[in-house]
């Protein structure tokens, strides 16, 4: 028995681009699976397929933009026509706009909770009778410390988040008769496109967030590389609707 086997499997990873999303997707490649990596910016997959190709993968990109209902259903087909199966989905496809949130529009509350939450309920929805087809499958949800902690910032972001939580555990009680489990990953501060620009805004974070994590440093996308893993592969076949922090102590400490 390999726990850890994904050869002949199919993952499509929301994001798979840059930064967490190519992490993980790095993480169920390197267990054999054939990586779909979708999202907008095609000079951005460009680098990203060659990082997964000279590690030996086979991974193809798949322009997505992910608040389209129409692209999520787009993606799953050509991800069927491609590899013909999907096994695993990971909906990591994130952003944030920080202002308080007296300041916000309403377009940009859409465009938060559509990017990061609706998105994952379409992806889901699209990806839910192929994996059926396949006799079950493994869905990830990129949650967020601020699916755990408010702050004054980020108002869609938390509530996005928070409701990645909540509609995991709905999906996972949903959908495990079909053997579809369904998790959520939490995490830490990792050093992205996304907190360089937060950085740019909030002064201090960099060594806040140093000194507030047990392990003392910022995350990277290779740490996410063995929770995308676990929860891709038959080790994690009785974990589900949970929302597990990847942070280096973040949350557990003060
Ligand atoms: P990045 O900005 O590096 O990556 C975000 C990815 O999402 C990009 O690859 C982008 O691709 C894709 N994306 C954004 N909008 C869309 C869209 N409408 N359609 C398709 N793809 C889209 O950030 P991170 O890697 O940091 O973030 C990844 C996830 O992790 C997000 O959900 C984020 O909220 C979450 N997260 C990040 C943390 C961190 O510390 N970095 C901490 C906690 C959670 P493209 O531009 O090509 O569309």
């Amino acid at each position: 028995m390999n726990l850890f086997d994904l050869k002949g499997k199919v993952a499509v990873v929301t994001g798979g681009n840059g930064g967490i999303g190519l992490g993980m997707a790095q993480g169920i490649a390197s267990l054999g699976a054939r990586i779909v990596i979708a999202g907008r910016n095609k000079d951005k997959a460009s680098v990203a397929l060659k990082t997964l190709h000279d590690a030996g993968a086979e991974a193809v990109f798949v322009v997505a933009d992910v608040t389209k209902k129409a692209d999520c259903q787009a993606l799953i087909t050509e991800t069927h026509r491609v590899y013909s199966r999907l096994d695993i989905l990971v909906n990591n496809a994130g952003t944030s706009i920080r202002k308080m949130p007296q300041d916000f529009t309403e377009a940009e509350w859409h465009q938060v909770m559509d990017t990061n939450l609706t998105s994952a309920f379409l992806c889901g929805q699209a990806a839910y009778p192929a994996m059926v087809a396949a006799g079950g499958g493994k869905m990830i949800n990129i949650g967020s410390m601020m699916s755990l902690f408010g702050a004054p910032y980020t108002t869609p972001y938390a509530a996005s988040k928070g409701g990645i939580v909540q509609m995991t555990r709905a999906l996972a009680t949903a959908w495990a008769k079909d053997n579809i489990q369904v998790n959520a990953v939490l995490p830490g501060w990792i050093d992205t496109d996304l907190t360089r620009r937060a950085r740019e805004h909030v002064p201090n974070l960099h060594d806040s967030v140093e000194k507030r994590t047990p392990h003392g440093r910022w995350g990277t996308p290779s740490d996410m590389a063995g929770i995308a893993a676990f929860l891709a592969s038959s080790a994690s076949d009785f974990v589900t609707g949970t929302a597990i922090p990847v942070d280096g102590g973040f949350s557990i400490g003060m």
